[in-house]
């Protein structure tokens, strides 16, 4: 018995040293950010992004139409046009994180537009009360009430996409009149669903799209997951299995860029 004893709290104190994640370079949320914003993470082991990217790139919660297991995103120009609702700070602020993202990731192609019939994707800003009617406006009643009963949403995007993976219209409802912590968490979050990473990940620990996390301004780590998704070697209607041979390269180059880019610069 004594010596079971022993043994058991030896790889008790080895469990305890290994650590739970590889990630480093901590450093406190952005200038700008909101006021709870949480710290960040600015250097992630390969392992650490690779199983993120496969599971925020494939699949998604919200399903209608066919099932998809194949990489999802726009291989065209990314044309935004902006709904404003609720106030105008509001507004100017959502503008500012649109271009944050045509800025820092690299090979998303996008730009605002003024015209709403040219748009790929759509972002309405609307105060919560008007949330189910902006959704019916959009879909129709019965797809919309679909929406809600599958997900029971706060905010929402759809992304619609050919066969091929080919995304060719999002749809993106931010709530605006509830606080500082949900809008720029739903204009985070909802952006990077709009433009191809469906899907959650609740076990990870530094991704906006973890449901249980709220982060509210674009990460190292989020940054990372849609340069990935923007790779030109990672193409729409790509498998798991095709993205998973070329991860290592794709990730080896990001590092690379992260390090040059301005977040990191410091
Ligand atoms: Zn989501």
């Amino acid at each position: 018995m004594r010596v079971q004893r022993i043994s058991l709290a030896i790889i008790l104190a080895v469990i305890a040293a290994v650590p739970a994640f590889a990630a480093s370079g901590k450093r406190p949320a952005p200038t700008g950010a909101w006021a709870g914003a949480p710290a960040e993470y600015t250097r992630f082991t390969a392992a650490e992004l690779s199983r993120g990217f496969l599971a925020l790139a494939f699949g998604s919660d919200l399903r209608l139409g066919t099932k998809s297991n194949n990489i999802r995103r726009f291989d065209t120009a990314v044309r935004l046009h902006l709904v404003a609702g609720g106030n105008d700070a509001r507004t100017q602020t959502y503008r500012r994180i649109a271009g944050e993202f045509a800025q820092k990731i690299p090979n998303l192609n996008m730009r605002l537009v003024d015209d709403l019939s040219s748009a790929n994707v759509v972002v309405r800003l609307i105060d919560e009360k008007d949330f189910f009617a902006a959704m019916e406006a959009a879909y129709g009643r019965e797809t919309a009430r679909s929406f809600v009963a599958q997900t029971d949403p706060q905010c929402m995007t759809s992304l619609k996409s050919q066969a091929d993976g080919k995304a060719v219209r999002a749809d993106v409802f931010i709530i605006v009149d509830q606080g500082d912590e949900v809008f720029f968490d739903c204009a985070y979050h909802e952006t990077l669903h709009a433009f191809g990473l469906s899907n959650h990940d609740d076990r990870n620990a530094w991704t906006t799209l973890n449901q249980k996390r709220t982060v509210g301004y674009l990460s190292v780590y989020d940054r990372a997951m849609l340069t990935l998704l923007y790779d030109p070697r990672i193409q729409p209607g790509m498998t798991a299995s095709q993205v998973r041979r070329i991860l290592p390269h794709a990730i080896k180059d990001l590092h690379l860029d992260l390090r040059l880019g301005p977040r990191l610069a410091d």
